[in-house]
């Protein structure tokens, strides 16, 4: 085996060229600014993309990021400081860092084996300990959809508001229906490594315009109705530049082509790992990941661990990079309760042994071919 010449990725911006007519439209009209036709259309194009089929009408809202988007969530879900957020414990820390903003309390729940996102038998446990719980923050790992059903009925139960971080599943579907419009409010990240970018960005999706509205009065500084500036709540600067909704509008046109191409990447890990001691991220049958990033799991008792295999991989000019290490064990969240569904951590031990495998769909059949020998020799 050769080293690859060119480093092959964990996951990079795809662009087709439709980005640039966008962006240079912008620019033509000189509206460079935040806010403008482009920030509008995406609004629009998106609204369009995740309310098809559903006959239901959504909002969606262009911001500056996922997490500005996350952080306007938890202000309308009514995070008050104190407050306790029952939280999605692996995951990225920008899923819960808002949380904090709001001077909320997050507690951690475990995941299950079967999409490695929040267990609702965790969940249930959870909502025992802390009745008094008003808000459940839920993120689809890797673009897995998680147990929906089981987790709405919960939260339904207690009259909980879901938050629902599908930063990494723009696109992932449960039974028919796109993930970020389950929850309360839903949120998709445009950053440089998802499935489309605008370099960077994020949207705030509901179903309640008037949610909508107060979002955008938070995202545009908070400015009162008056012919001065008038200010009666804090507000932010998290509003989307109408040049990288471009960039986006451009992007959607390939949304579908791309999760097609994330898809085949997968199936070729499955294939071509087969017979080995290692099994692929696992998702439900009644879903439809967009498999943002394709991992692997290491079957337990073998001896050889994600680490080796890193930096084998690492040696070959081939980027990896460990699952998302759970919350609970974040030093800055040391303290913080974590509740689990049995005995043992589901996903410490899915940390343990898992491993992010480059998914770029720029990735040659070719290179990828290499990054399965690589794997392969390592057992
Ligand atoms: C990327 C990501 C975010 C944050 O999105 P940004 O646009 O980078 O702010 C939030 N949650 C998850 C799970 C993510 O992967």
């Amino acid at each position: 085996m050769e080293k690859a010449t060119k480093r092959i990725m964990l996951s990079t911006p795809t662009m087709h060229g439709e980005e640039m007519r966008f962006v240079q439209e912008a620019f033509d009209k000189n509206w460079i600014a935040p806010l403008g036709f482009n920030c509008d259309n995406l609004e629009m194009e998106m609204t369009k993309y995740l309310s098809r089929d559903l006959g239901r009408e959504y909002y969606t809202l262009a911001l500056c990021s996922g997490s500005s988007a996350l952080h306007l969530a938890y202000k309308l879900a009514g995070v008050k400081p104190g407050d306790v957020v029952l939280c999605s414990d692996m995951t990225f820390a920008a899923t819960v860092n808002p949380v904090s903003y709001e001077g909320g309390r997050q507690v951690f729940i475990d995941s299950e084996r079967e999409t490695w996102n929040m267990d609702p038998v965790a969940l249930k446990r959870a909502f025992e300990k802390y009745p008094e719980a008003k808000v459940v923050s839920l993120v689809h790992l890797y673009g897995t959809p998680s147990k929906l059903d089981e987790i709405i009925a919960i939260c339904k139960e207690h009259g909980a508001i879901l938050v629902e971080d599908a930063a990494e599943s723009l696109s992932a579907t449960y039974k028919g229906r796109q993930t970020g419009t389950f929850g309360d409010y839903g949120v998709i990240s445009f950053n440089g490594n998802k499935i489309i970018t605008t370099s960077g960005g994020g949207m705030l999706i509901t179903d309640n315009g008037d949610k909508r509205q107060k979002a955008f009065f938070w995202a545009t500084q908070a400015r009162e109705k008056a012919p001065w500036y008038q200010h009666e709540e804090i507000g932010y600067n998290y509003r989307m530049s109408n040049v990288v909704a471009g960039i986006g509008r451009g992007q959607l046109l390939h949304l579908e082509e791309h999760k097609a191409r994330k898809k085949k990447i997968y199936e070729r890990y499955a294939e071509g790992l087969k017979g080995l001691p290692v099994t692929m991220n696992p998702y439900l049958e009644e879903t439809s990941p967009n498999f943002w990033l394709s991992c692997l799991l290491i079957d337990k008792g073998c001896e050889v661990t994600p680490m080796q295999i890193m930096d084998k991989l690492e040696s070959y000019n081939v980027e990896s990079r460990p699952i998302w290490k759970p919350m609970h064990t974040q030093p800055v969240f040391a303290g913080h309760d974590f509740i689990t569904a049995g005995d043992k951590p589901v996903d410490e031990d899915v940390f343990a042994r898992g491993l992010c495998l480059p998914s770029d769909i720029k990735m040659t059949e070719e290179e990828q071919g290499l990054v399965i020998e690589i794997i392969k020799s390592c057992f």
